[in-house]
């Protein structure tokens, strides 16, 4: 119990109250708390939830600018005229969109959306920027926040009114340069879940009628919760020439011809924290991978008091060590706090490695490891400390990919028909493999009663589905369907039976 009579722990169970147990994990993590009343859906982000988004930026942002990307920043508002030059956005996003009538004592002339996202005004001004084909690729991102008023319940980080995203948007002489883009981006985005939040994705695209508003192909990288649900990691939108034309970006080719562009965008959001804290955190709290721990290993003195003097002198020099090799490393020489409490709260906070150091590692000239995720307890020598704890971070961050792995693996099955579907999700969750014919209305039998539905068709083998290789005046491949390029034989829908063109 802390002073106020607050339970210091974790209470709810993660496999029975999932929600409740999220919640109650980001809040005594000090992680977020919820905005003021009658702004529900909007959170604070706490320090040590802010410094974890910081890492994400800082990774992400290295990648975007060795290929090529610029940071930009565009203003908060969109006039309304031109979130209606492009129809599917103004469609699309209306239901969310905030609005600003007034200024002061003022009533404006033109109403002020607060962006949903940004495309309406980064594309003019690119319009603007881009003259000839030498001035392509051009490709800009800003890091902000964006504001939809969601009307599904909201889940701190996972779906908030306000949200801490990133959005790139770029413009491409050809069809193949732009669906190039969407590829490059979307394989960032894997880098991300998979290299620096140890969660496995899979990667595919959504169909048709779950697309971002005008574009032509939404890609997405999914991840599996240990609830069973998909969520939708990120997403990188090939947008074709809808954008271009509404906003009018052409350029001169090399023969001096006037030609419309091609343009992406793609965005990835603190949601990504959201499935960070839920895969990996467990009825201790909240668990880390080293990667993006603000805190990555703490060095726990245990002392009597006739031992107190040389085992904090240890302590100190262990923490200095790995202070200079820039580990992140924090020492609790708290007196006031048993050894008992302090790893209590490090494990609620989520400290990838814990070092423990009594009377017998100094004697010894030794120290013990302990791994947050299963609490694995190895002594190790003194010497070398830097390199050791390293490779235990290696190894912390192997354990917690392959549990999430494991749990992926088993929770993608395959169904060829309603029945067969239907059943497998009622048991588990998790995803299905199933034909598909490509038609919506395949989607209402398995939604209606367990609300399941199409998360996306899977690239196989990691190759994209759409053949996007031309250089695509209408951004369509001339074949007339839209399916996912693979060969699916006699194949039939899992719903209506007719013939399956894709995998979904
Ligand atoms: P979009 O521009 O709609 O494709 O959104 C880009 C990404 O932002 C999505 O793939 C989601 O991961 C994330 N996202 C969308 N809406 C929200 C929200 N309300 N809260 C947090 N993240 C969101």
């Amino acid at each position: 119990m802390s002073d106020d009579g607050q339970e210091l722990g974790i209470t709810e169970s993660k496999s029975h109250n999932t929600g409740e147990w999220y919640a109650e994990v980001v809040q005594k993590a000090g992680l977020a708390d919820y905005g003021p009343e009658g702004m529900s859906g909007f959170i604070v982000t706490r320090p040590r939830a802010y410094a974890i988004w910081e890492r994400l930026q800082g990774f992400l942002d290295a990648k975007f600018k060795d290929t090529g990307v610029q940071n930009a920043y565009f203003p908060l508002f969109i006039p309304e005229s031109y979130l209606e030059r492009e129809k599917d956005i103004v469609e699309g996003f209306d239901p969310e969109v905030a609005w600003v009538t007034e200024a002061g004592t003022k009533e404006l002339e033109e109403r002020l959306a607060v962006r949903p996202t940004s495309e309406s005004i980064i594309t003019p001004y690119i319009s603007q920027w881009v003259r000839s084909h030498r001035d392509l690729p051009l490709r800009v991102n800003q890091w902000c926040s964006v504001v939809r008023w969601e009307a599904t319940e909201t889940k701190p980080f996972f779906r908030t009114k306000e949200f801490l995203w990133q959005e790139g948007h770029t413009a491409h002489a050809t069809d193949e340069g732009a669906w190039d883009e969407t590829l490059t981006r979307l394989g960032q985005y894997e880098s991300v879940y998979e290299d620096l939040l140890a969660i496995p994705v899979l990667k595919g695209q959504k169909p048709d009628h779950d697309k971002f508003p005008g574009a032509d192909t939404t890609t997405t990288v999914e991840a599996l919760m240990p609830d069973g649900k998909s969520v939708q990691g990120a997403t990188s939108h090939h947008l074709g020439r809808s954008f271009a034309e509404a906003f009018d970006i052409t350029f001169s080719d090399e023969d001096e011809e006037d030609r419309v562009a091609h343009t992406t965008s793609w965005g990835l959001s603190w949601r990504a924290l959201g499935a960070l804290i839920m895969t990996h955190s467990d009825e201790q709290g909240l668990v880390l991978p080293p990667t993006v721990a603000p805190e990555q290993v703490v060095v726990v003195p245990i002392w009597q008091e006739d031992t107190k003097g040389e085992v904090l002198a240890y302590a100190e020099g262990v923490a200095e060590d790995l202070d200079d090799a820039d580990i992140r490393v924090e020492l609790d020489d708290r007196d006031e706090r048993n050894p008992g409490f302090k790893f209590n709260e490090h494990e609620l906070n989520g400290v990838p490695l814990r070092i423990e150091i009594g009377p017998h590692e100094v004697d010894d000239d030794e120290l013990t490891l302990v791994h947050r995720p299963d609490g694995e307890s190895v002594v190790e020598d003194r010497k070398g400390v830097a390199e050791t704890v390293r490779d235990h971070f290696d190894e912390v961050y192997a354990k917690l990919y392959a549990a999430a792995e494991e749990t992926l693996d088993g929770e993608v099955r395959e169904a060829d028909d309603r029945a067969g579907i239907l059943g497998t999700l009622g048991q588990h969750g998790g995803y299905v493999k199933t034909p598909w014919c490509g038609d919506e209305a395949c989607e209402e039998p398995i939604k209606e009663p367990m609300a399941a539905e199409i998360v996306m068709v899977p690239f196989e083998d990691d190759d994209p589905l759409v053949d996007h290789g031309d250089d695509g005046d209408d951004g369509d491949d001339g074949d007339g369907e839209n399916g996912d390029g693979e060969d699916h034989g006699d194949e039939t829908c899992a719903i209506c039976g007719d013939d399956a063109e894709r995998t979904a």
